[in-house]
């Protein structure tokens, strides 16, 4: 099914970008830029670009898979958000953790994951504390409504990954990597993670050991079951299991799999991953499905995304929502706009917004998040939204200066934030409104002053509580055009 569907999406970027009309001066320019990003020193730029915040993700340890650390590594790393690595604090992260880490004994393993740096203060005082910190950041350029945060500001997290190992006494534990090491804290539960996968997690822990499996020892390469990975669609119920394994060869297979099915039967699709090699990856290169379609479907502002063991998908669903509604309103389309989703991932941006506007254009660097938002337009039949696969700020300036316009633009970089070359085009694109979505407040008011100095104002702006007990938080901007 994989296979089909990436051949299918690569053969329909190859035909859209040599004959697609819509860019007509450009008919190639998804390859161009395609290319310059492999070709030029545009590329490095690219790189290093990424490795400041992608990269601070690629080399994310534990609490990474905890808290929102995670959340950029998703972000950032469509397929295997690392599991160890030493990623640099940004602005907001360390002055957020000065002001607020500090111990509450409300979860046991707190203070070795470090993933909840606010679950140590009630819900109300972390939404303040962040409210007044974005504030701080950002007022200066307009109003900032109340912050929006969840009615359960527990279990959240529809990706719950799983590192396996075993103790001194050879026990099987199963949980997270202690921070800054790749040392497994056993742990049952989470307060972040969603509770259902938690119990999956610890059935096939006890399960270990009566199939005689063993765990996988990273010094010897020898063993077999490394991580676990269970995503959960929050609408339609599904459950993906994952077994992260060392070797392809799965003694008492078949048993395994009616064992867990029987223990846990809401489990839509099992699916084996084959990590091999001496990395701190999770997930592998080869999938074989052992149950069910190997994927699993979920819904989001109406729309329906088809996720894989490695797509990327927003973790906290009930909250995405509410970013995505504000993303809509703050856009304010009317049917016959033209848009443009930049750093667009698997176009789920775009995707609602082509329900409201004349046609969407969405750019992506990520080959495979661009190959699941094509995926996604056909599973949805929206027939007015272009995917690229091509660097933001080369693609918009392509554009630019081939005199196109458009008349809103969603942008939603990394926590990097975006470029003056990206702005810049964006400008040059004359659109009337900007609406910008930012996972870092320190970037993202850096960019608002270099927008306010070509001719754009701050018209709105909320704060959305997407990772509750976590220094972290997503703003939503409205930028309109000053000479509207
Ligand atoms: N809008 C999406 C994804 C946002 S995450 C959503 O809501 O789910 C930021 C995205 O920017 C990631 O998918 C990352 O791969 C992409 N990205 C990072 N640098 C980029 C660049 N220079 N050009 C285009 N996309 C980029």
């Amino acid at each position: 099914m994989k296979n089909a569907d990436e051949k299918k999406s690569i053969k329909y970027t190859d035909r859209k970008n040599s004959v697609k009309n819509d860019v007509r001066k450009s008919s190639n320019r998804g390859n161009s830029v395609k290319n310059d990003v492999r070709k030029s020193s545009m590329r490095n730029d690219v790189r290093k670009n990424s490795s400041k915040h992608t990269g601070g993700e690629n080399r994310v340890k534990n609490a990474a898979e905890k808290g929102s650390r995670k959340h950029i590594a998703e972000k950032n790393s469509m397929n295997n958000a690392k599991a160890k690595g030493n990623r640099k604090h940004s602005v907001w992260e360390n002055g957020m953790n000065n002001a607020v880490r500090k111990s509450s004994g409300k979860c046991s393993v707190e203070k070795k994951c470090g993933g909840c740096q606010m679950i140590s203060l009630d819900y109300k005082r972390q939404l303040d504390i962040k409210q007044k910190k974005v504030k701080e950041l950002i007022g200066q350029f307009g109003k900032v409504d109340k912050i929006i945060g969840m009615d359960c500001p527990y279990y959240y997290r529809n990706k719950v990954h799983a590192a396996f190992d075993h103790d001194r006494k050879g026990n099987v534990i199963s949980g997270i990597y202690e921070e800054n090491s790749h040392r497994v804290i056993p742990i049952d539960s989470c307060y972040l993670e969603d509770q259902k996968a938690d119990a999956i997690i610890v059935t096939i822990r006890n399960m270990l050991k009566s199939f005689k499996l063993k765990t996988y020892d990273e010094d010897t390469g020898y063993g077999f079951l490394r991580h676990v990975l269970i995503r959960t669609a929050h609408k339609t119920g599904q459950i993906m299991v994952v077994l992260v394994t060392g070797t392809p060869v799965f003694p008492s297979k078949n048993n395994f799999i009616k064992a867990l099915r029987k223990e846990h039967p809401d489990i839509t699709t099992i699916v084996q991953n084959v990590n091999d090699k001496k990395t701190s990856m999770i997930l592998g290169e080869r999938e074989i499905v052992l149950y069910g379609k190997g994927f699993i479907i979920d819904e989001l502002c109406g729309r329906t995304f088809k996720i894989s063991p490695k797509s990327f998908y927003q973790v906290n669903s009930v909250q995405t929502e509410v970013l995505y509604n504000k993303a809509m309103e703050f856009a304010a389309l009317t049917g016959k706009e033209r848009v443009i989703d930049a750093y667009c991932g698997i176009g789920t941006i775009g995707m609602v917004a082509a329900a409201k506007a004349g046609s969407v254009i969405g750019v992506e660097l990520n080959k495979d998040a661009v190959r699941d938002a094509v995926t996604n337009k056909k599973f949805n039949k929206v027939s007015n939204i272009e995917f690229y696969n091509a660097d933001a700020g080369k693609f918009l300036n392509d554009m630019a200066s081939e005199g196109e316009k458009a008349d809103v633009i969603f942008m939603d970089p990394p926590r990097s934030g975006s470029t003056e070359v990206f702005i810049d085009a964006v400008v040059n694109m004359s659109p009337s409104r900007v609406v910008y979505v930012s996972c870092d407040p320190e970037t993202l008011a850096r960019d608002l002053k270099y927008f306010m100095k070509k001719g754009y104002e701050m018209k709105k702006a909320v704060t959305v509580d997407m990772f509750p007990n976590t220094v972290h938080v997503e703003t939503i901007v409205a930028l309109h055009r000053t000479d509207m």
